[in-house]
């Protein structure tokens, strides 16, 4: 989508030549209407945004093609096709996805009307990819296990202090797992390893490991301020 073709000079004449082609048609037809249309569908009358101001330096014209001509159609692409697009595609299906994002884009975000209903994080399911066995093992002088990184960061916060981490402790395998592998200080341990996934075990926390990077908020587990506002004491910083 983005990127240097290997032969550049046929692929800038067909842009140059469909682009002038195009934007005609674009303008003077579906420009029309869909000016027609938002007026129907909104009621008020649509006119044109003013787009430049009346006198421009010769830079701020050079810029403002720049703008025009490279920098506004890789925000669109970037935006409409690579996050919206996307995002739709993968909640609704390719073919739903392209008519939301298309008419998100054309109808410069009018339709369609409202807000998209969004599910929370924490309820959508848990796909375990496996990525961790690719994970170099810790040798402890170059890459470090996770207890021996808390110990090294100095992190000295009191081992009795009362635990400030809202989790349910029994859940279900995948989720466990899911927390295990996103601690980066080895707060959560499970019981039950062999059971199979779906079933649910228990979860050990280890609250004073805490360093309070935020990370388990992503996925159900809530972070509250240690002892009413205290935080990991670094003995190194
Ligand atoms: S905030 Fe970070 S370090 Fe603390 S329990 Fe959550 S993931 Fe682990």
């Amino acid at each position: 989508m983005i990127g240097f073709p290997r032969r550049i000079w046929p692929e800038v004449r067909a842009g140059t030549g469909f682009g002038a082609l195009l934007y005609p048609v674009m303008v003077f037809g579906v420009g029309i209407v869909v000016n027609l249309l938002l007026q129907a569908i909104t009621g008020r009358s649509v006119s044109s945004p003013r787009q430049l101001p009346a006198h421009l330096s010769a830079a701020g014209v050079a810029i403002s093609i720049a703008y025009g001509v490279v920098i506004a159609p890789v925000h669109e692409e970037l935006f409409f096709r690579g996050i919206l697009f996307r995002s739709l595609a993968d909640r609704y299906g390719f073919a739903t996805g392209a008519l939301l994002a298309g008419t998100a884009m054309n109808s410069l975000g009018t339709l369609p009307p409202g807000n998209l209903s969004l599910e929370r994080d924490a309820d959508v399911p848990v796909a375990p990819g496996g990525r961790e066995r690719g994970y170099p093992k810790p040798d402890n002088e170059r890459v470090f296990d996770k207890l021996s990184s808390v110990y090294l960061s100095g992190n000295r916060t009191r081992d009795d202090a009362p635990s400030h981490i809202r989790v349910d402790r029994k859940v279900r395998r995948e989720v466990a797992e899911a927390w295990r592998h996103m601690c980066p200080a080895q707060v959560y341990e499970l019981a039950g390893e062999a059971s199979p996934a779906g079933n649910v075990v228990d979860v050990e926390v280890t609250a004073s490991n805490c360093i309070q990077c935020g990370a388990i908020s992503a996925k159900g587990g809530r972070l509250t301020p240690p002892e009413g506002g205290d935080g990991p004491e670094y003995s190194l910083m």
